[in-house]
């Protein structure tokens, strides 16, 4: 039995939701469903206000990972026809960081698809956050995978407000999900990058084949990060992975993830991140009002997003942009 005023005063209010509320939660029917959205919309007004925060991404190193996550098309262990490419050189990560700021967006992420930053990538990830910071207003963000802990000074030096590293799942599902690195590694990154002075980003794929018992394991090991953001994404199967097979999440299951994040982290932007189109089709605009503060504009790393136009025309219709911008 769900206390229904208990969860909205501890949402207003700013409490993280209590993991045991979460559990019964998520058993909710989908009326009471929308009253969970309802309270995490309000309580995502209440704690960061209208604004959407607008994040563009550049994959700027493509495929060839020697990892083995099961979900990934950059993966070299999996057949996915994805087109690889080394580091980008600076001058095009501006082009597109400019495009991108022209497009709307406010922050900048650059990425690489690479177990963690060798000398000579960390150094042009550097070269291209300085040419970024210098040539444009948006904050940059960098996500380079597993970190040692003079990578993160190096990064912080040179700019980097947040880094993205994500837990992707719970400890305990991790290793059905990926063989060549583990968990803990990535705890560890988001620790050194915490303590070089930058902001964490960490959050997860959704739809694996994790049931709710994992999510909610995956939230608890979350909380003890805190991070600043959360991307949330959902699995989007990509042809020749191991993963490509899975069905996608329903609509609702994806809106029930956001809202129940939204109340587990009420100080975190929670950002819908890779899968959103596809997974929620037309509850993207459910999605906005179930408490995230976040999107990705534009394109991901390997798959096509909706135009940013559209998108921007999505949030001004929902009241969900910055007053002041
Ligand atoms: S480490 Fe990153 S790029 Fe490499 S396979 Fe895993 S998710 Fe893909």
């Amino acid at each position: 039995m769900v206390d229904w005023q208990a969860v909205e005063r501890g949402a207003l209010a700013g409490e993280p939701l209590p993991i045991a509320v979460a559990e019964a939660l998520v058993g909710v029917s989908p009326p009471d469903l929308l009253r969970l959205v309802a309270i995490a919309h309000a309580a995502r007004l209440r704690h960061h206000g209208p604004g959407t925060e607008l994040e563009a991404l550049i994959s700027a190193k493509t495929g060839g990972c020697p990892e083995d996550c099961r979900f990934c098309s950059q993966s070299m262990h999996f057949e996915t026809g994805v087109a690889a490419h080394p580091f980008l050189d600076p001058d095009e990560v501006v082009r597109r960081a400019l495009e991108a700021e022209a497009q709307g967006a406010r922050q900048f992420c650059i990425v690489a698809a690479v177990r963690g930053p060798n000398e000579r990538l960390l150094r042009s990830a550097i070269a291209a956050v300085e040419a970024v910071r210098t040539r444009t207003s948006l904050e940059v963000h960098a996500s380079l995978g597993i970190l040692a802990p003079d990578d993160a000074r190096r990064l912080a030096a040179a700019g980097v407000r947040r880094y993205n590293h994500n837990l992707e799942t719970a400890r305990s599902f991790f290793p059905r999900v990926v063989t060549t690195h583990t968990w803990e590694e990535r705890y560890r990154t988001c620790i050194y990058a915490r303590e070089a002075g930058m902001e964490v980003c960490s959050g997860g794929i959704f739809g694996m084949g994790e049931g709710w018992p994992e999510r909610l394991e995956f939230a608890e090991q979350l909380r003890t990060l805190d991070p600043a953001e959360i991307p949330i994404n959902f699995l989007d199967p990509r042809p020749g992975t191991p993963l490509g097979g899975r069905p996608l999440l329903e609509p609702l299951e994806a809106v029930h993830i956001i809202a129940l994040f939204r109340l587990l982290f009420p100080r975190a932007s929670i950002r819908v991140s890779g899968g959103r189109e596809r997974v929620l089709r037309d509850l993207q605009a459910l999605a906005l009002l179930a408490g995230a503060n976040g999107i990705v504009l534009g394109n991901y790393l390997t798959t096509r997003g909706r135009s940013a136009a559209d998108d921007l025309q999505m949030l001004r219709d929902l009241g969900l942009t910055d007053p002041d911008a």
